[in-house]
């Protein structure tokens, strides 16, 4: 016992080190997702979250999002409570036979236009727990999906880019209809 107090006196923390707190990156991404989201909606983009059956590892990088780091709220990007309040639904997960029923309802709740967004490898076709009794498998086998983000998890950054990329996507087929 003495011994491991000792050396945890000495020992680096196993921990990461914490990103600096003035990445001009995600600055530069969050706000150029955030004008683009005024021009396409002519307000803030808001997003619903909705877990399918995920292990709860993409939830964690997506509640990243509005951690103090990232902040994306101070750019206009908003995570609502009901689907009726929502431009974006993203899910993660694979699909599970008993979340079905709630993910359609869900889609159909939420106002057009809307956009899916499948957010993991899991979202994609079942991931790890493709084949299991209790998945029906990606989210694109319940409602359609206009954008998938990889990973597992993706990073809060991918989030951001694949974001910044549906809507860039939904402005310019806007402006050459
Ligand atoms: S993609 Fe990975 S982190 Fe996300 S739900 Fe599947 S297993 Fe979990």
């Amino acid at each position: 016992m003495r011994k491991l107090l000792f050396q945890s006196l000495f020992r680096r923390p196993f921990t990461e080190q914490a990103p600096s707190s003035d990445d001009a990156a995600v600055a530069e991404l969050a706000t150029a997702l955030g004008r683009t989201a005024r021009r396409r909606l002519g307000r803030s983009l808001s997003i619903r979250e909705i877990d399918a059956g995920s292990c709860n590892g993409c939830e964690l990088e997506i509640h990243a999002l509005n951690n103090a780091y990232y902040d994306v709220e101070r750019f206009g990007l908003r995570f609502v409570a009901s689907p009726r309040h929502a431009d974006v639904l993203m899910v993660t997960g694979p699909v599970t036979r008993n979340m079905r029923e709630a993910l359609e309802r869900t889609w159909h709740a939420t106002p057009d236009p809307k956009w899916v967004v499948a957010v993991g490898d899991c979202a994609r076709d079942g991931g790890c727990f493709a084949g299991s009794y209790a998945v029906v498998g990606g989210v694109s086998a319940v409602i359609p999906v206009d954008l998938h983000i990889s990973g597992c998890p993706p990073t809060p950054m991918a989030m951001l880019r694949g974001l910044l990329a549906l809507l860039e996507r939904a402005d310019t087929a806007a402006v050459t209809s």
